[in-house]
């Protein structure tokens, strides 16, 4: 190791920062997703099963707004009554 004890003290304080901001951070992320109704809408944007988004109809393609709470296989077809698939 080439690297002097206070150098490697520092760079182990940062790690540990670093990763103590990334807990506290992704507690923060799934506190957040708890309270999504409150915390405003896109929040969890780019998650592709986020609470956004559309259910198909795997049989004719019918696509409806996914409902927030309301699982896709909870929804039916309103065409055909096929049980709906998140789109
Ligand atoms: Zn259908």
């Amino acid at each position: 190791m080439n690297v002097s004890q206070p150098t490697f003290n520092r760079i182990l304080s940062s790690a540990r920062r670093k990763i103590a901001d990334a807990l506290v951070n992704g507690k923060s992320i799934r506190i957040g997703g708890g309270v999504y109704e409150m915390a405003g809408r896109g929040r969890m944007g780019g998650f592709g099963a986020g609470p956004e988004g559309e259910c198909v109809c795997p049989k004719c393609g019918y696509r409806i707004p996914h409902r927030r709470g309301v699982p896709c296989y909870q929804e039916k077809c309103p065409k055909c009554g096929t049980t709906m698939v998140r789109g």
